[in-house]
């Protein structure tokens, strides 16, 4: 027999909720917001829409149990990726113990395993040692402004679990990132009189040898146990206008990865100060824009939170260690803005996550509903 929580996620998977960045067709959180309102409205339980933009509302549901200074947030988010080139990105199907469809990996499963333990204990709250509260959230795949306005309304969370594919290993610990741009400036001349220009072009072949032959082995220093190392990467170079025209600009964007410890504001403020101390000795003119900055998640392994996660999973006969993942999500601004300590926990494998042909296991979304419901019955803030 299907378990109730797949066929939630089947549901899920029916609606399309293509985050509005990803372009044409992209329909957003709307339909799916609705559709999750509804669910719990139908349960008698406190259902709050939230908007964050025109037509794209947070849905938030609240079970109060008589314990107000204990507060558990599970949080996922609605909106997937664009529909690529999947065959049927709209029509769950289910084959050989994997469901195919637009995000149910990423972060479909997670949604669907959170609503039906929330639905559980909703039904049977005896027992509970906190008030819960679960955030089906839009706009993570972009810019996360949906768990932005969450945070704005201040509930006082103590704990948080995040949904995303972890392969059902418990995540106390993620990188967050520094990303930025690099422009180098140069003096437009025509390409028959070089010498009389200045070429952008040029200078930034410099700062990108820089970047990754000086900066980029110094990292492999700064090494998380979890998380594994800082690293750095160059995403997009732009530059020149056409052919016969010595280039008077060129722009590089940056992606450097900071592990648990480092501060995404320091971590930028040093590179700056390095780099351009390093183009003025060159003779380069260069400058700096930051364009992302995001925390790496942290979470402390003694927190109620973390004890009351391994125990449950080792009641299910689940992997009850502690991971670091190399990705960021949610959970990282949870503890980043506001403190509170995060977990990120979920069916499936990042792997799968924005593929061509995305799937999640099943078996992996029954025991990520038995696992939320678990933790929802046995946290308890210290
Ligand atoms: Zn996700």
């Amino acid at each position: 027999m299907k378990h109730p929580a797949v066929g939630i996620l089947e549901e899920l998977v029916r609606i399309q909720s293509v985050n509005p960045h990803y372009g044409e067709g992209a329909r957003g959180e709307q339909e799916l917001s609705r559709y999750v309102e509804a669910y719990f409205a139908r349960l008698g339980l406190s259902v709050r829409r939230q908007q964050v933009a025109e037509g794209r509302d947070n849905v938030i549901v609240e079970l109060k149990t008589g314990h107000p200074d204990s507060l558990l947030l599970f949080e996922a988010h609605m909106d997937t990726v664009s529909l690529g080139s999947m065959e049927q990105p709209l029509v769950p199907v289910i084959r050989d113990g994997r469901l195919y469809g637009r995000g149910a990996c990423d972060t479909k499963g997670s949604l669907a395993a959170m609503m039906y333990a929330f639905e559980q204990c909703a039904r049977r709250p005896e027992g509970l040692q906190s008030d819960l509260v679960l955030c089906a959230s839009v706009d993570e795949e972009h810019a996360f402004t949906g768990l932005l306005k969450f945070l704005e309304l201040e509930l006082p969370v103590t704990a948080a679990v995040v949904g995303e594919p972890t392969e059902l290993k418990i995540v106390v610990s993620h990188k967050g990132c520094a990303r930025f741009a690099v422009r180098t400036g140069g003096r437009a001349a025509h390409s028959s009189v070089p010498h009389e220009g200045v070429n952008a072009i040029v200078g930034m072949a410099k700062v990108i040898g820089y970047v990754n032959d000086r900066l980029a082995p110094t990292l492999t220093r700064l090494l998380d146990p979890l998380c594994g190392p800082a690293t750095i990467s160059i995403g997009t170079i732009r530059g020149g206008k056409q052919i016969n025209i010595v280039p008077e600009s060129c722009v590089i964007e940056v992606d450097r990865r900071i592990i648990p410890g480092e501060q995404p504001e320091q971590v930028l403020s040093e590179i700056r100060e390095e780099l351009l101390r390093w183009c003025a000795e060159e003779g380069i003119d260069c400058t700096i824009e930051p364009l992302l900055l995001d925390w790496a998640l942290n979470t402390p392994q003694g927190d109620p939170l973390v004890l009351s996660a391994q125990k449950a999973a080792a009641s299910l006969g689940l992997a009850d260690g502690l991971y670091g993942e190399t990705y960021g999500s949610n959970a990282s601004k949870l503890q980043g803005i506001r403190g509170i300590p995060s977990i990120v926990y979920g069916p499936g494998s990042i792997a799968q996550a924005h593929s061509r042909e995305e799937w999640v296991g099943v078996r992996d979304v029954e025991q990520a509903a038995r696992f939320y419901e678990q933790l929802a019955r046995s946290y308890r803030r210290s």
